[in-house]
């Protein structure tokens, strides 16, 4: 049998850390089976739905490369099958309605409180004839569920869990308005879109033993369920605001890269042996449900930074000059050119070596395209002395006559004026540095060098030492 395996979010906010990896297991596994990854949005809470949150769901998804087959899935727009289907139960004698008014439930509540008794519904609709019906009261559909025995799971996760069907009441399937529940719609839906396997956070669990019953009522299949351990924070506490528990669109804004992302989440609840850095294409071959640990994971972002880092290294050129672009036309606050595009993409391999996120990349890369003459920041401007800035003009004038304008020869001439002035390489190469770049800190000042050219290289230094 293929596999069928599906992301099931309720659109009620941004496409958060959890359902991003819920979505990431369900799309390896279906990918690694060469099986179907299905979406549905789970849209039947009219009041808390909304279309932005779809629209960031899917824009969340799209981004992180997790494309569903086919198209996506209302909820809401299957309700009339949810019905049926209920009514079918009904038919079967498998469920049946209850006319209990919620004054009668609300007292039925308060009574087994006072008693000590769990809350639940006693099922006193439950082999009652509808001609004892109470008139101008519409009922709702409830499973008969059986009162006897247990409702056992064989989850690929949590392992055998077991609830005696003593402890579940008769849930109702459809409302007083014709509306089905949550329960009787997963179900319906899941069984519909043939899926067979169900992968979700481990705070759907109880809700499980529910579903099973509305599958074993109508005689259907039940899919295979792996309950996932929630991810914790930092501190060990459940993941929340506070932890800074952002929604997917966040990390790309804050400069991660998909792929990193990816990897990140993989790991956060799922492992392979000592591997930390595993490409998209390795986790797909690899993916399995034997690998998900038992325990909640924790939030870790410097781990998520140094992988970061190491997808940015990975990455082409062209690709982080088009993701870096928009913050630098921001920072400049005007469109880059051509040859500023060009510098970027030979200045690439450099900057990447050392940055963690696109934001530190773009900041790195400001100074090869910021118009001259180049601000100094407060380090670069004390590195300028009377005597650095002399010795500049001195070194503009030999690079001048540079034969060639590469790296290994600017820094032969840079090297031999230091030499013959009895002078380090560094105490001459970080005024260069300053006058360059605008600040201390840069890739290896020769290949900036390389990387500007041989007018702007000299016109900046130019500018810091007097026309040279
Ligand atoms: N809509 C549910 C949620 O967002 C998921 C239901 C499921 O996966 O069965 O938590």
């Amino acid at each position: 049998m293929s596999v069928v395996t599906r992301f099931a979010p309720s659109p009620t906010g941004y496409l958060h850390i959890g359902g991003a990896r819920t979505a990431l297991f369900n799309w390896l596994y279906a990918r690694h089976h060469g099986g179907t990854f299905l979406l549905r949005i789970e849209d039947t809470d009219r009041a808390r739905s909304t279309q932005a949150a779809v629209d960031a769901i899917i824009d969340g998804l799209s981004w992180l490369g997790l494309t569903w087959d086919g198209d996506a899935v209302s909820q809401f727009e299957r309700r009339e099958r949810h019905a049926e289907v209920a009514h079918a139960m009904l038919a079967e004698g498998k469920a049946y309605r209850c006319y209990c008014s919620p004054a009668e439930l609300e007292t039925m509540r308060e009574e087994q409180k006072a008693a000590g008794l769990p809350m639940r519904y006693d099922g006193r609709w439950r082999d009652r004839d509808a001609s004892e019906a109470p008139a101008g009261v519409a009922p709702v559909i409830r499973l008969k569920a059986p009162r006897e025995g247990e409702t056992v799971l064989q989850d690929k996760v949590q392992g055998e869990v077991r609830v005696q069907n003593s402890q579940l009441d008769d849930m109702v399937l459809l409302r007083a308005d014709g509306t089905p529940t949550y329960m009787l719609s997963v179900v319906v839906d899941d069984q519909d879109m043939g899926v067979t396997q169900v992968i979700r956070g481990d705070d759907h669990l109880t809700n499980t033993f529910r579903q099973l019953q509305i599958y074993q009522a109508m005689g259907w299949t039940p899919p295979d369920f792996a309950h996932i351990p929630l991810i914790h924070g930092p501190d060990g506490a459940k993941l929340s605001k506070r932890h800074g528990a952002l929604g997917a669109e966040a990390y790309r804004d804050l400069g991660y890269l998909p792929e990193a992302l990816r990897n990140y989440l993989l790991r956060l609840g799922w492992g392979h042996g000592d591997d930390e850095i595993i490409s998209t294409e390795d986790a797909i071959a690899w993916f399995n449900l034997e690998g998900i640990g038992r325990s909640p994971s924790r939030m870790d972002y410097a781990k998520l930074d140094n992988l970061n880092g190491h997808y940015i290294r990975l990455a082409d050129d062209d690709r982080l000059v088009g993701l870096i672009s928009p913050r630098l036309v921001t920072a400049l606050g005007r469109d880059l050119g051509d040859a500023e595009r060009d510098v970027l993409r030979r200045a690439m391999p450099g900057l990447k070596q050392r940055a963690k996120t696109l934001v530190e990349l773009a900041a790195g890369a400001q100074f090869y395209v910021t118009a001259r003459p180049l601000p100094l920041d407060e380090k670069a401007t004390q590195l300028l002395s009377a005597d650095a800035r002399a010795q500049l003009a001195v070194i503009a004038g030999r690079l001048k006559n540079a034969p060639d304008w590469t790296a290994a020869t600017l820094e032969g001439i840079v090297r031999a004026y230091a030499e013959e002035a009895g002078l380090k390489l560094g105490k001459v190469a970080q005024p260069l540095r300053a006058a360059l770049s605008g600040s201390t800190v840069s890739p290896p000042i020769f290949e900036v060098a390389e990387v500007l050219g041989r007018d702007e290289t000299l016109a900046r230094i130019g500018d810091v030492a007097g026309g040279v």
